[in-house]
């Protein structure tokens, strides 16, 4: 009857167990820090792209700058040419000051397109300034859950291993056909298996059991199952 009150013990360090295993993923902290990665990765991305595009456009600016030189070297040269007083034809004359002109207006254009460029990279880089704060306060957050989740889940394995070392302590307390008894019954039974009777009810499925049964469960070395659930029974009081 002790061995059979062991086994019962065994069954339930077992379930408690497997209620650990299932819960790991679960923990609170472990949920948080998944979603935590999720906002930290979005944050980075946001930043990465930002970065990318302001570097796209500063590219640009620079290749703008380069054509506004070339623009006012050739200004320059048609100025000076218009300047010469080499040329004294009418006609020359008139076509050369609708070139520089032409390249004046050339040049104020640019101008405008990248002063108006240069104020979007000024706005540009107080964003990424912000989006780099974001993801560092993320980080920051991401590294705080991380400590928490891997201290719960350490806590967790550390509850498994204290349990695990109670049902091995048990298991060799346990006459070893009542083990294998039990590890059948539990295959065959997808679940509890071991039923501690209370007030002649069974213990796993609540039916009221025989007055007989009493007797037969206090008889050394008779195994005495559950007719409705087809647990063992184990006198529980
Ligand atoms: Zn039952």
């Amino acid at each position: 009857m002790e061995q059979l009150r062991l086994l019962w013990e065994l069954q339930e360090i077992e379930r408690e167990m497997a209620q650990k295993e299932k819960k790991l993923p679960n923990l609170a902290s472990v949920v948080e820090y998944k979603q935590l990665k999720r906002d930290y990765l979005n944050a980075l991305k946001e930043h990465k792209d930002a970065e990318e595009k302001f570097a796209k456009e500063q590219k640009k600016l620079k290749y703008n700058e380069m054509e506004l030189q070339n623009i006012s070297n050739a200004l320059g040269e048609l100025n000076a040419e218009l300047y010469s007083g080499k040329i004294s034809n009418a006609k020359e004359l008139e076509s050369l000051e609708k070139k520089v002109r032409s390249k004046e207006k050339e040049k104020s254009d640019l101008e405008e397109k990248m002063l108006i460029l240069m104020e979007k990279l000024e706005r540009d880089e107080d964003k990424i300034t912000k989006l780099k704060n974001k993801e560092e306060g993320k980080k920051e957050l991401l590294q705080k859950s991380n400590a928490l989740a891997r201290r719960d889940i350490e806590n967790a394995k550390r509850e498994l291993n204290l349990l695990k070392a109670k049902r091995d302590e048990l298991i060799n307390t346990i006459d070893p056909h009542l083990v294998k008894k039990y590890k059948e019954l539990r295959a065959r039974l997808q679940g509890r298996c071991i039923s501690l009777v209370k007030k002649n009810f069974c213990g796993v499925c609540n039916v009221s059991l025989p007055s007989s049964f009493r007797a037969r469960m206090l008889t050394p070395g008779e195994l005495v199952f559950c007719e409705n659930c087809g647990c063992l029974l184990v006198p529980g009081d």
